[in-house]
This record gives C-alpha cells, structure tokens and sequence, in this order.
C-alpha cells in the first residue's frame, strides 16, 4: 500500500485519501501557484493507526523516504545545526473541522539549530528564538498534552502589559528555558531534540487528534462519519514572523456574506498562522497590504483569481509572506451564508463560469428554508449580550421566563415568551411548544432542545454558555453583568445564535413574499427566481401538497404545489361538528346512524367543493377519516369527573359508557383507517358520497380517494367495491387508491396494487412501525440521547431511514409496478419535504412527493438537484 503522497502526485479529487487540505495543496502545485513543498499521510494510515493502535507497516520508512526527497529539494535538513529545515505538522481531514484537530509548526528546532535558523534569517535572534519557544509550547500542548494555560501564563507573566512582538531576544531565549523546565516538570522527560523523533511524535498526535472530545462532538454536531480519519500534511515551514516584512493572512475571493466580488480577508504583520485565529494583536484590513508590499498583494490577487477561475467557485485561502515572498498555505472551497450561496450561484452563471444546471447543485434545500425564516431587522439598534448554537432558524421575541409552567400560564395570557432553561427535559415540553422561541445555556445541536425544537419548527438557541442561568431565581446573567428576570424582553436568532435585550424588530422573509407571488426583486430574489425555475425545469418528480384547508391549498399553490397529496379529513369532524360525532358513535339503530351521517354529509360536501375550487383542475387525493373515533369524544378523565356530580345527563353517563367501550390501550395499532370504514358501516361510504357529490359540482374537479393504514388487498378490495359504487351512482370518476404505512402493505404490495391505481406512501406511520418507535412519544423522550449515542445522525421521522424503511418503499414500489404498471406512486409522510428524503423518492421512481405548503419551494429546489 501507498501512504504518503508528495504534494506533486495528488490532486483535489482526492479528498477522501488526502484530506480536503492535502488534496487542495496538490492542485494548487499542479496549478504551479507557490506552495511550500511537502507531502501527505494518507487516511488510510490514519484509520490504520486508529484501529489497530499501531502505524502501518512501512510507514515510517515510506515517510522517510519523503522526508529524504524533502530535503533533497530544500537543499537542507531537517533540524540541521547550522541551516536547518524545519516542517510543520498539520491535519486535515475530508470534512473540514475547524481547529478541532491538532497542527504543530516549527518542528526541527533544538538548542542548536535555532542558532542556524537565526543566520538564516540574516542574524534574526529574536524570531529564532519566538519559533522555539511555539514549537515547545505547542509540542508540549497537542503532543505531550500539557495544560495550555501553564506556558500561557509563563508568557503573560513575561509580556506584562508589552505586547509579544517587544520581547527581545534574549527574554524570549529566557522564555525558551521556563518552557522546557514546564515540559520537564510535567512529563518528567525532557523535550525531545531529536527533530525526527519530534516529527514522527507529531504526526501520531495529529492521528489520535482525529477523537479528541471536541472533533467527536463536532462530528456528531456536522454529521460526519467517524470512521473517517485525518491526513496529515508534512510541509516546509515558511515564516510570517521574521520581520515587519513578513506576515501571514486569510482570505476569501468573494464576500462570503453577500457573494460580492472583491478583496475580503485580514492581514497580521510579523506573525505565524496561529496568531491571527487567537486574536493576540488586531489584524488589518487585506487592502492595506497593498501599501506594505504591493509586489505580493497585486500577485495574491493574481492567485485569487486563479482560484475562482479553477474551482469555479467561492475559495478561502491562508497565505503567509517570508520577507516579501508568498506562500500559499491552503485554500478550499470555502462556506457562505445561505444568501451567498444562491447570489454567487447565478454570478458564476453570469460570469460564464458555471451552467444553470451547476448553480441549482450549488444551493441547497436547506438553504433555501434558511432565506424563508422571518429574521431581525438587519439595520436596527441591537444589544448583543449572548451567543449560542444555532440550533433551528427563525427570529423570536418574548418575555424571559424560567420554567415550562410559567410559559404556558403567560402564553394562555396571550403574551409571547421565551424558555430559558439551563437545559430541557420532556417535562418542558409544554412550555416548549407555548413559547415563541427557546433558549438553553447548555447542550449542543443534538440537545434535547435542540431536538425538539427543530421537530416543532420552533426558534431555538442552545449552549449559549456565556449565560448564568438561575431557574431558581428566575433570571440569567449575561457577560458584563447583564440580568435578565423574569418578565423582561429579548430576541434570539435561531439562525445566527445570537441573544439580545430587548425587542428587535422582525422583518418578514422578501424570499417568501416573492413564493407568495411579489415580482422578484433585488438581487437575491432574483438569483432564488432563476434557480427555481430552473430547478422546476430539470425536475422529474411532481410536487403536491399536504393541505385540508381551501386557505393552504391556495398556498400550495402560489408556491408551486400541482394538486394535492394529501387531504386528511379529520380535522373536519372537530368544533361544532364534534357533536355529530358524538352521535354517530352514540347511535344504537340504523336509523340514528343514518341520521348522524346524513348530518355530516352536506358539511363533508362542501369542505371538498372548496378545496377542489381552490386547487383549479389539479388533482386532490382525499384520504378518509384515519384516527381512532375517541379522538373525537371528551376526555375520560373529564367525563368521569362530569358524571359524577348532579348536573351530569343521560347523554354523559352514554357518552361515558361509549368512550369505556372505545378506549384502547394502544390507540395507534387499534381501531383507526381502514378499519374503521370496515367496522362502522356507512362512515366511509359517507365521505365517498361527500366526495362524488363536491366533485360533481365544481367544474374540472379531480378527486383521488386514499384510503388509510390498509395492511392486506382484502381490507382494500371491500372499500373499493363499495366506493366504485357510489362513484358510478352519482357519475363521478375518481382514481381509488391506498396509502402504503403499514409494514405488511409494503411487503405484500403486489397484491395490493391489483385494488389500487396510486400508492402514497405514509412515511410517518411506516418509520413508526417499521422501527416500532411510538412517532408522538420518542423524539422528545429519549431521540437526543440516541443521537448523542450515535445509533443515528438524524431522526428517521425527519429523514427517511433508507437502509430500513427505505427498503419496504422500494420493495413496493417495484412489486407495485410490476402488478399494475401505470400505478402512480407518489409519498405524503413528513419526508415529502426533506432534502435526502426528496432524492430517495426520486431515486426510487415515485411519481411525485407532497409535502406541508411551507416546504414545497424545497421540495421543487431538490427535486431539480436530484435530476442533475
Ligand atoms: C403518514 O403516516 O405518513 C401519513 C401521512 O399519515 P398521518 O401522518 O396522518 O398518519
Ligand atoms: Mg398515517
């Protein structure tokens, strides 16, 4: 096996072996921009190293091999007492992981070769003697695992009020000593002035950085695999710490904020790479190098152009200047806002850089729901006092308040709060959903909050620890003394993480008024403009919506929806009509049913009549009534109570009886869908009649009648029969078909489809009975210690579990076909608005996905990638 490549053998399509930084420095060498020479451990050796707790035979020879070649071409060696080479160590792994793993610079320093590192730098002691006392102080810190802080006091102590650049050299030689005397102290052993023996214990710290505490919880917070590994990258060191004529420097080829063309990055004179991310001076403004060293500013934006024009795309670069030659030390594609990423989408389209095809894969569903959240008003007086994780979009405003009952006892009170909680439980959960938004000092993204939150679409801020919360009390305190108490407004933005005092004002999402049907205007709606219809274009899949009010049908409609997926009709036996309910399930004759339902009937007519007007000619799948009938009756709790004292009347104490008679244990699996239309005769007969009558009634109507949790042909065929009946007695023709969200349904779906001309596939109850996980209970019980655990990155009810789940839908989408091969699939479970949800639905063949109205821009944009 190959494990190590020289900078000159890889390339940027070797990420998974090379990492993202190994593999960018290759394509930069290949491009012929200046890149120090050097070469890369691949992650093969890495995931070795991990596994077996022992680098992979041959390494360290094939690594000395390239250190010899290394030095070959330098012309030095490494840590030669006179002119040595020195290296650095650094990580890098496929995904990038900001500061998460470990980097070691100026490795081949010792007591002697710093005297040859000072000729080299023309008589330079004093930087000579600042790289030592950072290689001791970073090996002793990644390498040796010595407290950080031990070495950072030692230079506070020194520094005093002076900055590091006044030490002279001989403190800092000073320095030098206190350091190895803290290396000796603390591990008993002396620094290693070996400079190979330095380097080989360097590139094993960079390898088991790969599962240090904050990379595991960093990986788990990005949902990056863990069985990845890092690279590690051997690079000849250059230096921005010589003199005011060196420097080093970040920088993005365009404003990763708004996506704008133009000079954005820093610049830190006289410094190494790590001083610009520990803010130890302030950095300038990159322009200003043009007045420092005009020679290597005008050829770094030579470079940067390069880069754009290579990658086609946004890239972020590090540099570093060794007495006015330039380095460049890595670049990557780099992250952007949401906004960016559909701005410099279409710019590259314009630039001719890239085909619309490419700009609609470079934004993302995600994205593009990230732009549809309302936000704070970007140009108004605000009082940062906090930050936390981002933990679910969106702009909320409300009073702080302490605990789950509190927040209901205000939000009843019609008042908006915020629950700040140190951390929640599922015993906050109704406070949960009466608050605006949420905010916890503790727990990350995967945090049961966090968890919650996002399920219920609600604002939340999470691990905001800055902040001192005291439930007890009823208040928090903020950095600088800030107290917040009960009562007193903030905002916290969901998207950004940021807490502030007070009210902010919210702005309306221009991203949503454009869907609702504003002209596009201003640059970003018209970049969201072109990437849509582009997107609807190139897609296959057809896009439906989940809606049972004329008002969201509508919606659905203005945001790009063509019909209806799903209609659920439950909703239409609540309020007043609960009392027709309540009759039918009192009735004890034909003759009281008949007069339950023909009560219900012209109410049932006129809600579909409604809907079909509003989806003008589109199709609508209407399914019948699917939860349990005690849904729809008082509490049993109540009722008892009710009963029990003297007003109670008849119809309580039947009621009562009634509601003993219907209660289930297990309400889910019990009396529900398809089985009520087969055990109460004439409910579903009812709604097909309702159907058949509305249809007839509103010209072009296209009605589509799904029946629900149907486990066997049988249960299908006796519904059907009955329903063609009623269709053909009012002259209306309507397609019959069946959800699939019962295991069995999936499995057995040849069969099926010989009743049914659509399938819909019902991901919620089939994620629910496939991973027999109750869907109302287990996200707020326990699913954020799941995904703490790692048994999952992403809750199945969010994201459809393919290996799972999604082998039932493809099973039964192919068995379906083959029975019936015109059958028309399409799915209207939770998932019809998930981005990787949406791509599986393409893959599999379906003929289209539904989804709530507020997702269905999503659901275009990814049905769109998933074709390209
Ligand atoms: C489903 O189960 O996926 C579905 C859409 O039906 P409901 O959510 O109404 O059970
Ligand atoms: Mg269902």
């Amino acid at each position: 096996a190959k494990y190590v490549y020289d900078f000159t053998e890889g390339n940027r399509n070797l990420k998974d072996l090379l990492g993202g930084k190994g593999a960018n420095l290759a394509e930069m060498t290949n491009l012929g921009l200046p890149v120090p020479p050097g070469f890369t451990i691949t992650t093969d050796a890495c995931r070795h190293y991990l596994a077996e707790g022992d680098q992979p035979d041959g390494l360290e020879q094939e690594v000395a091999g390239h250190l010899d070649a290394l030095e070959a071409a330098m012309g030095r060696k490494l840590g030669q007492a006179d002119d040595p080479l020195l290296v650095s160590v650094r990580s890098g792994a496929k995904f990038s992981m900001p500061g998460m793993m470990e980097t070691v610079l100026n490795i081949g320093l010792n007591d002697e070769s710093v005297h040859g590192l000072a000729k080299q730098a023309g008589g330079n002691d004093r930087f000579a003697w600042d790289s030592y006392r950072r290689l001791i102080q970073m090996f002793g810190k990644t390498v040796l695992g010595i407290d950080g802080d031990l070495f950072e006091e030692a230079l506070d102590r020194l520094k005093g009020r002076r900055l590091d650049t006044d030490l002279s050299a001989g403190e800092l030689q000073r320095l030098v000593e206190t350091f190895k005397a803290i290396v000796r102290d603390q591990t008993g052993t002396d620094f290693p002035a070996d400079p190979r023996e330095q380097m080989r214990l360097a590139i094993l710290a960079v390898f088991d950085s790969w599962n240090a505490p904050r990379a595991i919880l960093y990986r788990r917070q990005e949902r990056i695999p863990a069985d990845l590994g890092t690279a590690v990258n051997v690079v000849a060191m250059v230096f921005g710490n010589v003199g005011n004529d060196s420097g080093t420097g970040v920088a993005f080829t365009r404003d990763p904020g708004s996506g704008h063309q133009g000079i954005y990055g820093d610049y830190l004179q006289n410094a190494q790479g790590e001083d610009v991310v520990a803010g130890i001076r302030n950095t300038i403004p990159l322009e200003e190098l043009e007045n420092i060293d005009r020679r290597s500013y005008d050829e770094l934006l030579q470079i940067m152009e390069t880069l754009e024009n290579h990658y086609k795309d946004l890239c972020d670069i590090e540099f570093t200047i060794e007495r006015g030659k330039l380095w460049m030390l890595q670049t990557r594609v780099g992250k952007r806002t949401a906004a960016a990423a559909f701005r410099i989408a279409t710019q590259l389209v314009d630039q001719g850089l890239i085909t619309l095809d490419e700009a609609v894969t470079r934004v993302t569903g995600d994205q593009l729901a990230q732009l549809m959240f309302p936000r704070f008003d970007a140009a108004a007086e605000k009082k940062k006092i906090a930050k936390g994780m981002n933990a679910s979009p969106g702009a909320a405003v409300g009073k702080a308040v302490f605990s789950s009952a509190r927040a209901v006892e205000l939000a009843e009170r019609g008042e908006d709060v915020i629950l700040v909680r140190r951390e929640t439980n599922p015993d906050d959960l109704a406070g949960m959903i009466a608050a605006k938004g949420i905010l916890t000092s503790r727990g990350g993204k995967t945090s049961h909050a966090a968890v919650v939150a996002r399920g219920m679409g609600k604002t939340c801020v999470c691990g905001a620890e800055e902040l001192e919360v005291a439930t007890g009390e009823r208040r928090f305190t903020a950095p600088g003394g800030v107290v917040v108490s009960e009562g007193e407004v903030i905002s916290i933005d969901g998207t950004s993480g940021e807490v502030y005092l007070g009210e902010v004002p919210v702005v309306a999402s221009e991203v949503v008024e454009y869907f609702e049907g504003a002209e596009p205007d201003g640059e970003l709606v018209k970049a969201v403009d072109r990437i849509m219809r582009h997107a609807d274009e190139v897609r296959r899949l057809g896009i439906r919506a989940n809606a049972d009010t004329p008002e969201d049908a509508a919606r659905a409609r203005r945001f790009g929806a063509r019909g209806i997926g799903l209609c659920r009709t439950e909703h239409m036996f609540l309020g007043e009509r609960r009392q027709l309910v309540e009759d039918l399930v009192l009735a004890t004759t034909d003759e009281e049913r008949r007069q339950a339902l023909d009560a219900l009937e012209p109410l049932q007519k006129s809600d579909f009549a409604a809907i079909f007007r509003a989806m003008d000619g589109n199709p609508v799948t209407i399914r019948l009534i699917d939860p349990p009938l005690h849904e729809f009756l008082p509490d049993i709790v109540e009722l008892s109570v009710r009963v029990a004292t003297e007003e109670a009347t008849d119809k309580d104490r039947k009621l009562l009886a009634a509601v003993k008679r219907l209660h289930e244990q297990n309400p889910m699996l019990g009396l529900r869908g398809v089985r009520l239309g087969l055990v109460i005769p004439g409910l579903f007969d009812m709604q097909v009649r309702a159907i058949a009558e509305a249809a007839k009634e509103v010209r072009g109507a296209r009605p589509e009648i799904m029946i629900p949790l149907v486990a066997t042909v049988q249960e299908l065929e006796a519904v059907r029969e009955e329903s063609a009946r009623i269709l053909a007695e009012v002259g209306v023709e309507a397609l019959i078909g069946t959800m699939i969200e019962v295991p069995r349904a999936a499995l057995t779906a040849g069969q099926i489809a010989e009743a049914a001309e659509f399938f819909s596939f019902g991901t919620n109850d089939l994620t629910q009975m496939a991973w027999g996980f109750s869907r109302d209970d287990v996200e707020a019980a326990f699913f954020s210690q799941y995904l703490d655990l790692g048994i999952f990155g992403v809750s199945p009810f969010e994201s459809l579990d393919r290996d799972g789940v999604g082998r039932l839908v493809a099973i039964a989408v192919r068995e379906g076909r083959a029975a019936r091969p015109d059958l028309h699939i399409g799915i209207c479970g939770e998932h019809g608005g998930d981005p990787d949800s949406v791509h599986f639905c393409h893959e599999v063949g379906m003929d289209y996905v539904s989804c709530s109205p507020f997702r269905i821009p999503v659901a275009r944009l990814e049905a769109g990638r998933a074709a390209l």
